[in-house]
């Protein structure tokens, strides 16, 4: 074992010994408008020239996903399937019926509470929010009556999407966003970038590490608008924060969060924050809508059962906020009880418990993390 460690160190070190000299990689970074939100790409390259053109092609990526996804766009593939609704299956792209699969398997382990069929009850709150008045029961239920993922029917082997019933919308917004800055991710990876950083609003991915360390350190947003926020590092990893500290609607005096309850049809109300780490920023950006519908009982059984995930919840309540972690949280948070590795039950510490952030961490440790973790996030692909 010791042996092995040794090996694992000396690997690193001429890694970074070769990457060094020869090619100094300086760290840029770019920002762009995409899906209604800030796009940022930090990246390391060699030079400027490099660096603008893969961040633009990454962001083309993006801007392609859009014109697949949106339902703000009547143009788009997304907006074409749902006029199609009631009719049968249709023929659909890869990147689709990829984000459709991904959204099915959630709504299934999430026994409903994510479900990207909600479309015909976020069309219906926002439009309450636009009148200033919550919508009458009746509507509720026949909004409800065209939603839940079972009237959504995928065929891997035609590759088409069949809505059910007319009338149904989907919504993308829980998901898409991740899946777009996995996507960009993987543009930068196919240019042999292997530090970069891609993140989309709330969503970040998190592609290998910068030169040097150990991994990416991000602030994770919380509900207090005071006191540091909570930090987290990470290396070939996503993470996501859903909550209403930006998106919400007041109606007749309450606070409304944009997520809404499937098996309600009715918004979320009152204050939370909800962070989920994930192998993709997919599953991240799916889960934290997920969870923040769950609450914190149901929402941290959840990401326990899925591999390689971690969440931090955030409830307000008054003036008081209650935080909540799932055991795996501790894993990636800065300065933490490191290290990682793969069991056959699931995550565990690896041997001796010490603190990365804190002191000089030895070359073998840091060996130790990158490839306990990169295998164990390897694994959920
Ligand atoms: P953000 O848009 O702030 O990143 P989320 O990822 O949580 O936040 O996505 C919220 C969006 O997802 C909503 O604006 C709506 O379009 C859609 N949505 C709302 N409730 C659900 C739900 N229960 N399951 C799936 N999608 C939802
Ligand atoms: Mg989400």
């Amino acid at each position: 074992m010791p042996q092995r460690r040794a090996v694992l160190a000396a690997a690193l070190l001429v890694g970074a010994a070769a990457a060094s000299p020869a090619h100094p990689l300086t760290r840029y970074e770019f920002s762009s408008r995409q899906m209604g939100t800030e796009a940022r790409i930090v990246l390391f390259a060699a030079s400027e020239d490099a660096a603008r053109d893969a961040a633009s092609r990454a962001f083309a990526r993006v801007a392609a996903l859009d014109a697949v996804m949106s339902d703000y766009r009547e143009d788009s593939e997304l907006m074409r399937l749902c006029r199609r609704a009631g009719s049968g299956p249709v023929p659909i792209s890869d990147d689709l019926f990829r984000v459709l699969d991904a959204s099915e398997r959630l709504a299934r382990d999430s026994r409903g509470a994510f479900d990207v069929t909600v479309g015909p009850l976020t069309h219906l709150w926002r439009r309450a929010r636009r009148r200033g008045e919550r919508p009458d029961e009746a509507e509720i239920r026949a909004a409800l009556a065209l939603t839940g993922a079972t009237k959504l029917i995928l065929n891997a082997h035609d590759h088409t999407a069949d809505l059910r019933a007319a009338g149904m919308q989907v919504d993308l917004g829980a998901i898409g966003k991740g899946y777009a800055a996995d996507e960009a991710a993987a543009v930068l990876k196919g240019l042999s970038y292997r530090s970069a950083l891609v993140a989309l609003g709330g969503d970040i991915v998190a592609a290998g590490a910068p030169p040097g360390s150990r991994g990416w350190t991000i602030d994770v947003a919380d509900l207090r608008s005071h006191g540091a926020a909570p930090r987290v590092v990470l290396r070939d990893a996503a993470v996501s924060t859903s909550g209403d500290a930006e998106q919400w609607m007041e109606i007749a005096g309450v606070r409304y969060s944009h997520i809404i309850d499937p098996r309600t049809g009715a918004p979320l109300t009152g204050r939370r924050s909800v962070t989920v780490i994930a192998p993709r920023g997919t599953l991240s950006d799916g889960l934290a809508t997920a969870v923040s519908v769950l609450g914190i009982m149901d929402g941290i059984a959840l990401v326990t059962r899925a591999r390689g995930t971690a969440a931090r919840i955030s409830v307000a309540n008054g003036d008081e906020i209650r935080t909540v972690t799932s055991p795996t949280w501790r894993y990636f948070v800065a300065g933490g009880s490191g290290p990682i590795s793969v069991s056959s039950g699931g995550l565990r510490p690896a041997g001796p418990p010490y603190t990365l952030a804190s002191g000089a961490p030895g070359p073998a440790p840091l060996a130790w993390l990158t490839r306990d973790a990169r295998s164990l996030l390897f694994r959920h692909r």
